[in-house]
């Protein structure tokens, strides 16, 4: 490589509308930049390829995508502009799309650690992303041909976030309390659309965002709180893109309050001011859930996470998340959807609960610099109820999976109380996952990592498969 004080970066965005956009918001910053994609004109390409290879550019940025790298009109020109000094950086944003743990996985993404040997050998390579949990940045290493790489690591802590949980079933059970009482009718709105409106409608004309797992649930929940007089629109990948590209920018200019959306819809969009994330579903993986609810407020101004729980969608979401894995290795699923169920139905603190689950020793939301108290900091014990609330409405129902939190003898109890050993838990027809995620829900210390919990074993007997906790606790 010969040294050159001309040169640029090349990024990789896993969007084609992520690389505009990054170009776009380089050129307001006087960054002379250009966007790199299939659908850009021959004439165009021929410029940017010249640009690529000159001596003498002025290029600074290059924003392209993994499959545009594949081409040989781009590989050419960066193979010559890397051979003369020009290719300063090889930037990877949005990296966790390398790994199958991440609910953005993509397949092109997988190929780039041998574009880059190809194209610009011995080039700088900067890997970036939000959330990282270890196995995903193993993944990362390995598929970049990362040696020894240089971690920069920033607690994954968001301060200004208010992370809050509901639960459907408890809402549900309020309403038909209330109607009875009122002798109602019980056949009235969704409870939980009713609870969002009304969430809605208390954000004034903050901007925010619903997501839903399903596209089908996407355009009955825009449908309902339109109803319900709540500005929303909905967005999935069933809608046309102009469609798509339409309410994108309605809401972006505030012209639409809220989007109901797929998790389609987010990735890269510049809006700093979102005051509020909704999740209408249990999100397929915690990775999914950091990178939503972190669209908001990143003005560093509070904003609001909220999540609407269900036992349903909470099995839903871990059936649907075993589905979407490319690579089904034995026992490391749990790593995944045991923290999301632990989150949901953790009595303790939702912060605590996000960065142990990133692999992070974290803090509670009172020992953490002007942050915003989440769900359980705010009311501990009320919070501790309604999740146990929440619990016994599933066993009552009879659900197929009993919870292992009975198993747990100290749960609810005093402190003082707890430092008795856990009774042995036996769980009827639950499997496996479902009790290691419950396990780490009422564990006495609240929440913990997947290595903690101790080993789970699962009986088979007859037709009941039966599950059972050691009587240890967790944590010890
Ligand atoms: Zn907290």
């Amino acid at each position: 490589m010969v040294g050159n004080r001309h040169g640029y970066a090349v990024v990789v965005s896993p969007l084609l509308s992520l690389a505009k956009d990054q170009r776009a918001s380089a050129v307001d910053l006087g960054i002379e930049a250009e966007a790199w994609n299939s659908s850009i004109e021959p004439a165009l390409k021929r410029r940017i390829a010249g640009d690529l290879q000159d001596a003498q550019t002025t290029l600074r940025l290059l924003f392209t995508t993994p499959e545009s790298l594949e081409t040989p009109d781009l590989g050419d020109a960066l193979r010559a502009g890397a051979a003369s000094g020009l290719v300063k950086l090889f930037c990877v944003d949005e990296a966790h799309c390398v790994s199958q743990w991440g609910n953005s996985f993509r397949p092109s993404y997988l190929r780039l650690g041998e574009a880059r040997a190809q194209l610009m050998p011995g080039v700088p390579i900067l890997a970036m992303t939000g959330t990282a949990t270890a196995a995903v940045r193993r993944d990362m290493a390995r598929s970049l041909e990362l040696r020894s790489p240089v971690v920069v690591d920033r607690p994954a802590s968001r301060p200004e976030l208010c992370y809050d949980v509901v639960f459907r079933e408890a809402l549900e059970h309020e309403r038909k309390a209330t109607a009875r009482a009122s002798d109602a009718d019980e056949e009235e709105a969704d409870p939980t659309l009713q609870d969002l409106a009304a969430f809605i409608e208390a954000q004034g004309t903050k901007s925010g965002i619903v997501y839903c797992v399903r596209r089908e649930t996407v355009d009955a929940v825009a449908r309902e709180l339109r109803g319900l007089g709540a500005d929303a629109a909905a967005y999935h990948a069933g809608l046309g893109s102009s469609d798509r590209a339409r309410v994108q920018d309605q809401w972006k200019r505030g012209d639409v309050q809220v989007v109901v959306a797929t998790v389609a819809f987010g990735m890269g969009i510049d809006k700093s001011d979102v005051r509020w994330v909704v999740h209408h579903d249990v999100p397929i993986s915690m990775e999914g859930f950091l990178q939503e609810s972190g669209r908001a407020g990143r003005d560093g101004l509070p904003a609001i996470s909220r999540m609407y729980a269900s036992h349903e969608s909470l099995e839903q979401s871990v059936k649907l998340e075993r589905k979407s894995r490319r690579w089904g290795e034995e026992g490391t699923d749990e790593e995944a959807t045991g923290s999301m169920v632990g989150y949901v139905s953790g009595e303790g603190c939702k912060r605590l609960s996000i960065a142990r689950y990133l692999g992070e020793q974290g803090r509670r939301c009172a020992e953490v610099e002007n942050s915003e108290p989440c769900i359980s900091c705010r009311d501990r014990q009320q919070h501790a109820a309604n999740v146990r609330r929440w619990q016994s409405y599933r066993s009552a129902s009879g659900g197929t999976g009993g919870v292992v939190g009975v198993a747990w003898r100290g749960v609810g109890e005093p402190a003082a109380k707890r430092k008795r050993p856990p009774a042995l838990g036996v769980v009827l027809g639950a499997s496996s996952l479902w009790c290691k995620g419950n396990a780490f829900a009422v564990a006495p210390h609240g929440p913990t990592g997947p290595s903690q919990v101790p080993a789970l074993k699962t009986i088979t007997n007859g037709n009941k498969r039966r599950a059972f906790v050691p009587p240890r606790r967790i944590g010890e």
